[in-house]
């Protein structure tokens, strides 16, 4: 009987041995109460409480170890109409005491007749629940440790498959071993399609070299440190996500991964909103004066390559467009002044709104010929593509001063204050025109 691996499989050897058709074990353990039964009929736990509580055998426990029944014991187990009730007559009731194990429970065994023969029955239960106490204190023990360790695998099976972050894990063949249902849900993917391919690591790093270096961040070692990595989905959009990797008992490798996609298009939105002009799309002033700085900083007299240019540009007679077709046009004016200069896209070049009808461009490389080339080119387009107000033609017109940098200076403000100058020069002399500062820095 020790053989039988379960409680229940044990009280089942114990009916075939003894001619009982019914058996149970309840155990009670720091609160907690288990039950187990076999037979022809199954007793539930409420029916056993309800007869151990009903016989008053467990307020008088110390007072006994075996209690018999010669017959009609089915009426005591069962409620008043139950079909078990005239199954079972005889029947034997016995402590399982252990103080070593700190456990206290009951064994119960049922026959279907009036036992002649009860003395020698209850002798051999008395001796079989000797034996076998310990036995199945044990089991009982083992059964509540398999429930618990089902229970908290259930617990962990829900949170892989719930979390809202990514988990997986590929073993040494590129077989994916572990697919959570947020890698389902964001990449489109179940694992028997991932299995199907011979590489599943390609569907979301195409790239053979990008790939590779996954591939050995996952395979060299563990770390906690969240890398940055950009596959794409099922639908071919690129994502980002931050990935980890975790180092299990088993050795395997558990990859843990952070959808960031949509926070990094915030926070794209947000920085590309810092530097940009609302009205015109170009950099605003913060951002161009920034750049003038980074600009000047890195121009060395000696390397020519590291010159620029600076043009700064005001629209002419700009108050009276406004005045004329009031400030929406004037808007609109704005718009297409910056749009015919990003048209003409030279390599490079950075445009910001100074404030205003007034703004910066950069030219990196370019001397102050250069610059004065491209500020005609900006004229002609502006010539050539007018704005048409209900019918009228308006021609925008600017006037612009330039600085050729060579690095002599540090102090953007010097800069600044000689391209305004050349600027007013040219709004002096007749507008509409190009003015080089005459001083080279
Ligand atoms: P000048 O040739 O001497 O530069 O003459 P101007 O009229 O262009 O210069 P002024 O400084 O007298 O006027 C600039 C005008 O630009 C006044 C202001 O209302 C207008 N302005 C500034 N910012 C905006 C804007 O964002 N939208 C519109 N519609 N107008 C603006
Ligand atoms: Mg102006
Ligand atoms: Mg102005």
């Amino acid at each position: 009987m020790t053989d039988q691996r379960t409680l229940a499989e044990i009280l089942g050897a114990i009916n075939t041995a003894v001619g009982s058709t019914l058996a149970w074990v309840v155990v009670e353990e720091e609160g907690e109460i288990q039950h187990a039964s076999a037979g022809h009929h199954s007793c539930s736990l409420k029916d056993t409480l309800a007869f151990l509580e009903h016989s008053q055998l467990r307020r008088h426990q110390h007072a006994w170890r075996v209690i018999c029944w010669r017959r009609q014991v089915g009426s005591l187990l069962f409620p008043a109409g139950h079909e078990a009730v005239d199954k079972y007559q005889s029947g034997i009731l016995c402590k399982l005491n252990s103080t070593a194990s700190g456990l206290d429970g009951f064994f119960f065994l049922a026959f279907p007749r009036v036992l002649s023969s009860m003395d020698i029955i209850k002798s051999v239960v008395i001796i079989l629940v000797d034996k076998l106490k310990d036995h199945l204190l044990d089991i009982v023990a083992r059964e509540r440790m398999v429930r618990e360790m089902q229970r908290i695998v259930a617990q962990y099976k829900v949170l892989f498959e719930r979390a809202p972050v990514l988990m997986n894990s590929f073993d040494k063949n590129n077989r994916c071993v572990l697919w959570n249902g947020e890698c389902e849900r964001l990449f489109g993917w179940t694992i028997e399609e991932l299995n199907q391919c011979s590489d599943p690591l390609a569907l979301f790093f195409p790239d053979a070299e990008i790939r590779h270096q996954v591939r050995a961040t996952v395979s060299s070692s563990a770390t906690v440190d969240m890398h940055e990595w950009h596959p794409v989905k099922r639908n071919g959009e690129a994502l980002t996500v931050l990935w980890s990797n975790i180092l299990l008992p088993d050795k395997s490798i558990l990859s843990i991964g952070l959808d960031i996609t949509e926070r990094k298009k915030v926070e794209h939105q947000l920085a590309m909103k810092a530097t940009t002009d609302d009205l015109t799309g170009c950099f605003n002033r913060f951002s161009i004066l920034r750049q003038f700085k980074e600009a000047l900083v890195a121009c060395v007299p000696g390397d020519p390559f590291s010159h620029f240019s600076l043009l700064m540009l005001d629209l002419d007679h700009f108050k009276s467009i406004n005045d004329r077709w009031g400030h929406l046009t004037g808007d609109a004016a704005l718009l297409h002044f910056c749009e015919k200069i990003r048209e003409l896209s030279l390599l490079g070049y950075s445009l910001g709104r100074l404030g205003g009808e007034e703004f910066l461009i950069l030219l990196p490389g370019e001397d102050s010929e250069s610059a004065m080339r491209f500020s005609q080119k900006i004229r002609s387009a502006l010539m050539d593509k007018p704005i048409f107000k209900e019918g009228e033609k308006i021609t925008l017109s600017f006037s612009a001063g330039v600085v050729f940098v060579t690095g002599g200076v540090s102090d953007t403000s010097v800069l600044l204050t000689l391209a305004d100058n050349a600027l007013y020069d040219a709004k002096r002399t007749g507008r509409s025109k190009t003015v080089i500062s005459e001083a080279i820095f």
